[in-house]
């Protein structure tokens, strides 16, 4: 336009006409730039790309801090605009390692995914509610665990031996792949985020340890910024990087992933703490295997006392069709040798380790995935379904802190139904319909918002994995498959009310099933009815709305005096005796 005019009226004026022009040249260099730095970001990291396979690259428009300094304090926080890529990295470390050795002083968390059904529609409405709010941060923190106690504590402590006694004589390969330990992190009080620094560092070989890579998924805490980085520079061979821009689990180590340089990446909570020996075990394991997704066995960190409590069961990872994960414990060995055994895991929660190749190549974390909630079971369900597999090493232990409330809040009610729907949506084909029949929430927040999985599922077709049904048939072959049958499954009611209110079903070799997954069963005990998981099933027939008690032929009955429960009693036409069974909802029909 401007070029235009100035054709148009030449003798008007030049000097003017160079000037215009030099500002437009300015305003497009100003507007080019962002892309320049953004496409020499991506050049850089696909240097340190893995050299084979394909690469997930790092969420596209983080930014990454160059240091803290000019952050303020808390809530202080803003993104510098110009950073060019090599400049990225914070802290770089140079200083000797932090080695002091020893110092003075059942399972892990995916406990918040249980959402318990809300009644019907309601929930919805619940949905708006609630975006996290900065005062409503700092009261979960408060009250995530006793960080006055944790403070106490050094940061070189020795937990307590928790290996096998079989695991101490156990000899390594010297030449094994290196790791990078990705350590996300939002808003973790110092202690526990140093502790699990140094535990790393104090017992991980460092032949075998790459780096620390810290990943600051846009902490808010002071103690977090200027004294974080001042004090990682001074520890070699760890490095932290920083997101401006929430990231969640995913994101995060997505973006940690993308900057590894070790050959395997150990995903670790920011509270955590490794006993010895526990790396080389799980490193030896995926270099036998390159598609081995390996995890130690989590022992527990009282978040009241920090009181290190070790597993002692062999354990296995499950999730159960309402997609919760579970630590299922599996029967005792005898033979000790055994009990140091690699253990099958059909799930993994969220520490393990996993060759960073193998990790890029079958499409690293989900990012449609919101913040936190699920995650592992999507990559569990990939691994097996995409050609790899899953274990639990017992002869490594990394300790994990249970904290008696999450530690941040979810921008929503619903962030880890969302989630789960990604999971069922992607991953569990005509199966989907018994997660929705157990989860109602899910359903109607699949009915209400499109989900949009098309890249996972291009994925999947791209890396031509199973299905889901294969899954089923050869990783997790013990877990219940409902038949969820039309008038016998569903709620449990009696003519007006609801006397069972979560789904359960009555399968055609007559066992009354119930629980997430199917693992309970009705069973007798006197003249009272009890959930059991006994192998020796009572059979219950469905007889004319009567549900008859096969063995003594007595009818269930919904007793609501002094002895309230399930009783059997002799059958009658009594409409406490009359049942039916009512499914909420029908995914099959939507
Ligand atoms: N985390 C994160 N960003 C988030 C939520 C969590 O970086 O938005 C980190 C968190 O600090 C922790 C890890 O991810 O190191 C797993 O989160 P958390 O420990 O709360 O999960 P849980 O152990 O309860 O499964
Ligand atoms: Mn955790």
């Amino acid at each position: 336009m401007m070029t235009l005019r100035c054709r148009h009226r030449p003798h008007r004026s030049p000097l003017l006409c160079f000037w215009l022009v030099l500002l437009l040249v300015v305003i497009a260099v100003l507007f080019m730039d962002p892309l320049f730095r953004d496409a020499s970001r991506h050049a850089a990291i696909a240097r340190h790309a893995p050299t084979a396979g394909h690469r997930w690259p790092a969420p596209a428009d983080l930014e990454l801090l160059v240091d803290s300094r000019d952050q303020g304090g808390e809530g202080g926080f803003r993104a510098p605009a110009f950073l060019r890529d090599d400049q990225l990295l914070v802290a770089p470390s140079s200083a000797p390692a932090e080695r002091r050795g020893s110092g003075v002083a059942a399972r892990d968390g995916r406990r918040r995914g249980e959402v318990e059904p809300r009644a019907g529609l309601s929930s919805l409405a619940g949905k708006a509610a609630g975006r996290a709010t900065t005062s409503g941060e700092a009261a979960a923190r408060r009250r995530a665990f006793d960080e006055a106690i944790s403070e106490g504590i050094s940061f070189h402590r020795r937990p307590p031996e928790s290996r096998p006694a079989a695991c101490l004589s156990q000899q390594y390969n010297t030449s094994l792949p290196t790791a990078t330990v990705v350590v996300c992190f939002h808003d973790e009080a110092w202690s526990t985020l140093l502790r699990t620094i140094h535990s790393v560092l104090d017992t991980a070989p460092a032949r075998h340890l790459r780096e620390v890579l810290l990943v600051d998924d846009c902490s808010e805490r002071g103690h977090l910024k200027t004294p974080l980085s001042k004090y990682v520079s001074k520890l070699k061979g760890v490095r932290l990087i920083r997101s401006a821009r929430r990231l969640g689990v995913v994101g995060c180590r997505v973006l940690g992933a993308a900057r590894a340089l070790g050959d395997v990446l150990v995903f670790l909570d920011s509270h955590c703490e490794c006993q010895q020996g526990w790396l080389e075990p799980l490193l030896e394991r995926i270099a036998g295997d390159r598609s081995r997704v390996v995890s130690p066995v989590m022992d527990v960190i009282d978040g009241r006392t920090f009181r290190y409590n070790a597993t002692r069961d062999l354990i296995r990872g499950v999730f159960d069709w309402k997609l919760d994960f579970h630590w299922e414990v599996l029967p005792k060995q005898k033979d000790p040798l055994k009990t140091v055994e690699p253990i099958r895991s059909p799930a993994l929660a969220g520490v393990l380790a996993i060759d960073r190749q193998f990790f890029q190549k079958i499409g690293a974390y989900d990012p449609g995935m919101v913040l936190w909630g699920v995650e592992n079971i999507e990559l569990s369900i990939r691994v097996w379904l995409c050609g790899g597999s899953m274990e639990v090493i017992p002869c490594s232990r990394v300790g994990h802190l249970e904290q008696f409330h999450p530690s941040f809040t979810l921008p929503d009610d619903d962030t880890v139904e969302k989630n789960k729907i990604r999971v069922a949506e992607t991953w569990l084909d005509a199966y989907k319909n018994i997660f929705y029949k157990r989860n109602t929430v899910a359903f109607f927040i699949w009915q209400s918002e499109s989900s949009n999985c098309t890249e996972r599922v291009k994925l999947q077709k791209m890396l031509g994995c199973k299905n889901f049904q294969w899954y089923l048939s050869n990783v997790h072959q013990d877990l219940y498959i409902p038949q969820d049958r039309q008038g016998f499954s569903g709620e449990a009611r009696l003519t007006f009310y609801s006397v069972l209110s979560r789904h359960c079903e009555m399968n055609s070799l007559k066992e009354v099933r119930w629980g997430p997954m199917g693992q309970l069963c009705f069973d007798a005990k006197g003249d009272r009815v009890v959930l059991s998981q006994s192998d020796l099933l009572s059979l219950f027939p469905h007889q004319n709305g009567q549900i008859v008690h096969l063995l003594t032929e007595k009818c269930i009955e919904a007793v609501k005096t002094e002895r309230k429960g399930l009783f059997l009693r002799p059958c009658s036409s009594d409409p406490r005796q009359q049942w039916h069974f009512e499914q909420l909802v029908d995914p099959r029909r939507s």
